[in-house]
């Protein structure tokens, strides 16, 4: 075992402080990573506040993970003291189903086991990125391309995965009409990878404020989601709809923006229930469908995608006395567009 500094949330609710952690000797398979950099998902709120349900506290967040490898266990092969790693949202899993096996962790019928807040297969609480070090098992640990900028890349670890897998799945390229509601760290990651796929990529964002930005990620048109208009001079014009917001929005209306056979994949994640129509789907074949990050091929997959189409999130980079203020601006969609705590302040 080892002492590490973290970030925890004493309880619900309550401001992230200081603290130490234990993390597991180097087994076999096992990868021990020197944290660098971490970034801050809105997941990571809505899970020390309770949004999904109870948690153990205290609770380190952090699922947007880069480092350098400090050691490796015995039977590790794939990573080499000194490489430049990432750690997403997930840091075991089952191994054997279907979904494991087609490479879809995330999908596990067992349950992936989360970054942190989860039982381990050891039967510990997982702790998460907002700390110097983790021991993670080497089949979940990435491998961060040269041409990256380090610090830059974390939020890639679920941002970039949670909207290049949709993207993906939903066969998005030349031709296709992307929405991407929502301008956070999902959604800015979202335009950049769809537009460099090669779709027509419009934002629908509360406001016109940052229309400057997302034309600079690549959009093609910005829409402000507080203008009845949009809605009337956009319908029925979308194959793909990504919705990244973290509150609950009235999901009929953006339904109704949907061509024939368009798809609206809510990966946003609110705490309560989004009521969906029948007649907002009926009348023309459209789906409503869901998304979870994505499993740890694919992970690398995006990866060298970033590093090929040189694209990057756009960060600012926080020391932890900056984490609780950083929470608020979140919420307050006051981020652009992603915080990552620089974890060599963690003391
Ligand atoms: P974020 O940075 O806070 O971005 C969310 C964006 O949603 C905001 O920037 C804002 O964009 C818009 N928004 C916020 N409140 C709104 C409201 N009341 N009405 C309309 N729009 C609003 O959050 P994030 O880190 O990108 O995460 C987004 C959501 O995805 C969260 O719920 C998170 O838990 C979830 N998530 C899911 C997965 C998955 O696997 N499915 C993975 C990671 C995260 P504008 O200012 O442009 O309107
Ligand atoms: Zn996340």
């Amino acid at each position: 075992m080892q002492t590490v500094n973290a970030y925890a949330a004493p309880a619900a609710g309550e401001p992230l402080a200081p603290t130490t952690i234990e993390r597991r000797d180097v087994g076999p398979n096992d990868v021990l990573i020197d944290i660098k950099y971490a970034g801050i998902c809105h997941s990571d709120i809505h899970t020390v506040q309770g949004d999904w349900g109870p948690q153990q506290y205290p609770l380190v967040p952090g699922h947007e993970i880069v480092g350098l490898v400090a050691e490796v266990g015995s039977a590790v092969t794939t990573h080499r003291v000194g490489d430049r790693v990432g750690v997403g949202c997930m840091v075991n899993s089952c191994g054997e189903c279907t979904h494991c096996r087609r490479g879809e962790e995330q999908y596990c019928t067992q349950g992936n086991v989360g970054t942190y807040g989860a039982v381990d297969r050891d039967g510990t609480i997982t702790q998460g990125g907002y700390s110097t070090a983790v021991v993670v098992d080497a089949g979940f640990v990435l491998r961060v391309p040269e041409a990256l900028d380090f610090a830059s890349a974390a939020p890639l670890l679920c941002a970039g995965i949670t909207t290049y897998s949709p993207l993906r799945h939903w066969n998005v390229g030349p031709g296709s009409r992307v929405a991407v509601v929502g301008m956070g760290g999902l959604g800015h990651m979202g335009i950049q990878l769809a537009h460099a796929m090669g779709a027509e990529v419009t934002v629908l964002s509360q406001t016109l404020s940052k229309q400057e930005d997302g034309k600079r990620f690549g959009a093609d048109h910005y829409f402000a989601t507080s203008d009845p208009e949009t809605f009337t001079r956009r319908a029925s014009s979308f194959d793909l709809i990504l919705n990244t917001v973290s509150a609950e929005i009235d999901l009929n209306a953006y339904l109704s923006l949907l061509d024939v056979d368009g798809t609206l994949v809510n990966v946003g994640a609110p705490a309560a229930p989004l009521p969906v129509a029948v007649f907002s789907l009926i009348p023309q074949r459209r789906s409503f469908a869901g998304s979870a990050v994505g499993g740890i091929r694919e992970t690398q997959e995006m990866l060298d995608f970033c590093a090929e189409h040189s694209i990057a999130p756009a960060t600012e980079l926080i020391g932890a006395d900056g984490i609780n203020d950083a929470y608020e601006r979140v919420l307050a969609s006051k981020v652009r567009y992603r915080f990552v705590i620089d974890t060599s302040t963690l003391g």
